[in-house]
């Protein structure tokens, strides 16, 4: 038997969550976000569940062939733009719209040679300060774009970096609309926190969303919101099983470095899954986890390839009893338990996205077409 720790991927998830960014984006049209080889979930996997996308908005050159080697022939955004002057003539070829934030991107378009002009998205900087063109720069380059040949429209776009926090949006929407607010041209501003939390307001929904994280059925704005106020279903569970257990007396201690020291008579059983899986290391002592369905929490450190949970209130659980690290459990009684990737990666004091990222490619993964369990 192989060791029982797997992803599943509920394609079923993916479509839902797709389906409440267009609630919450009325006749935006929605690029699905699916860098990082699809938030961690696989590339091709998450076609399957998005397709129903206007468009896929990624990073790399690789991940855009992959999706046009599945047969998408619609929009594929590159995010950050091309990296040097070659990689447009993969954008030619590939037919791919691309990110423009920088006066270098212009040039090597200037001197690209295409029979078919590029769709591009110019991107103000309008406070975030990673990638963009300063605001007052910003209609220089609209209309050196615009003058050139090599391009066919030209869409704005700005990234938001408090979308999910009290500090909000209004700051940059103001920068964004003093600056652009006259410029033609389609619009696009929000990734997940702005779309759930903002995109009913035209001005800032624009044409475009970009949502990325809700698709997957994690809350960018966690713990203010969980998955349940924003009605998004998890896209992923990580499940595994109870492969030994040991009793404790009062003093006896848990794995390496002896973190945990049980203060009265204990059961608790080992997890096969550990850091080498993706599951933090940093994890502390009650992090939850579900037993069959039932929540319990760590003990002790995450190793490579186990960690330890806490039985003793769990009389029923023994050798072989189903553990979700996170999403969905196994039926147990009359409802399906829940355990959100956010609320465990709060606990490890990172956020879900790095969770999902970071499952690691030994853990075999399958793919579910109908609702789970
Ligand atoms: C990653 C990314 C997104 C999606 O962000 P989420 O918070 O996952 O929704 C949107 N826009 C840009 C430019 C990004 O890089």
């Amino acid at each position: 038997m192989p060791r029982p720790l797997e992803a599943l991927i509920h394609l079923d998830a993916l479509h839902h969550n797709l389906q409440r960014a267009r609630e919450c984006a009325p006749d935006a049209s929605v690029w699905a976000v699916v860098k990082a080889n699809g938030y961690g979930h696989g590339l091709q996997r998450v076609y399957e569940g998005l397709r129903a996308a206007d468009g896929f908005a990624l990073l790399d050159i690789a991940e855009a062939k992959k999706l046009r080697e599945l047969d998408w022939r619609g929009p594929i955004l590159l995010l950050e733009g091309v990296f040097d002057a070659r990689d447009l003539e993969w954008c030619s070829r590939l037919g791919l719209w691309h990110v423009v934030h920088c006066d270098e991107q212009i040039d090597w378009l200037a001197a690209h040679k295409t029979e078919w002009p590029h769709r591009v998205f110019l991107k103000m900087n309008t406070g975030m300060n990673r990638l963009g063109f300063k605001p007052h720069a910003f209609r220089n380059a609209w209309a050196r774009l615009s003058a050139l040949p090599q391009v066919d429209e030209v869409s704005l776009m700005t990234h938001f970096s408090d979308a999910d926090s009290p500090r909000g949006i209004a700051h940059q929407m103001a920068v964004f609309q003093q600056h652009a607010g006259d410029l033609s041209g389609e619009r696009s501003l929000c990734n997940s926190a702005g779309t759930l939390r903002y995109a009913s307001d035209p001005a800032v929904r624009g044409d475009w969303v970009r949502p990325g994280v809700m698709l997957y059925g994690a809350a960018p704005d966690y713990p203010e919101h969980d998955v349940t106020h924003w009605g998004l279903k998890p896209a992923m569970t990580l499940q595994s099983k109870i492969i030994g257990i040991q009793h404790l007396e009062a003093g006896d201690t848990v794995g390496y470095g002896s973190r945990f020291t049980a203060d009265k008579p204990m059961r608790i059983g080992v997890v096969a899954c550990g850091y080498a899986d993706g599951y933090p290391r940093h994890a502390p002592d009650g992090t939850p986890v579900l037993v069959d369905g039932q929540r319990t929490g760590l003990v002790g450190r995450v190793s490579m390839d186990m960690m330890c949970v806490d039985l003793s209130h769990l009389p029923e659980a023994q050798m072989g009893s189903p553990v979700t690290l996170w999403g969905i459990a196994p039926h147990h009684g009359d409802h399906a338990a829940q355990l959100s990737i956010d609320e465990v990666a709060h606990r490890c004091g990172t956020i879900g996205y790095e969770l999902m990222c970071a499952v690691s490619p030994r853990v075999p993964v399958q793919v579910l077409n109908h609702p789970f369990p």
